[in-house]
């Protein structure tokens, strides 16, 4: 179901707490409301309106969905201009260029753990999003 963003600061701010296999559903509302906003390439489920740590994120025209994503390494940093669908302003913020994410996917029912290394703008609105899941804005 596509839901609206949320703009609340202070809703934002709050760190998602861990998901599991039971937030099925908000993984497809993210999935949704992604796919229906024009030019977002990642969102995060308390943009949604969400307690819970799930992000999704468009590479190659395909919106991929990560549960419970943690940064576990990144290397080459570089300062970049960030907008967000949740804020108004662009902010800069450093970025790597190269990260490792751990995370989790839905499987037959279960949440299953991968690790997936990311590069350039991928990387960079993976890691937005993980930020999002921290309650960091921008
Ligand atoms: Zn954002």
């Amino acid at each position: 179901m596509i839901k609206e963003i949320v703009k609340d600061r202070d809703f934002l701010s709050q760190p998602a707490e861990e998901a599991t296999a039971e937030d099925a559903q908000v993984a497809e509302d993210l999935r949704d409301t992604m796919a229906s906003l024009e030019g977002c390439a990642s969102l995060a489920a308390n943009q949604i309106g969400s307690t819970k740590a799930i992000v999704a994120y468009e590479d190659g025209g395909r919106i991929y969905v990560m549960y419970n994503p943690k940064l576990k390494m990144g290397a080459q940093p570089f300062t970049a201009q960030e907008g967000c669908f949740s804020l108004d302003e662009v902010s800069e913020v450093k970025r790597f260029n190269m990260i490792t994410v751990n995370y989790q996917v839905f499987v037959n029912g279960n949440l299953v753990s991968r690790s997936k290394r990311f590069s350039g703008w991928t990387a960079q609105i993976v890691q937005h999003v993980i930020d999002h899941c921290a309650g960091k804005l921008v």
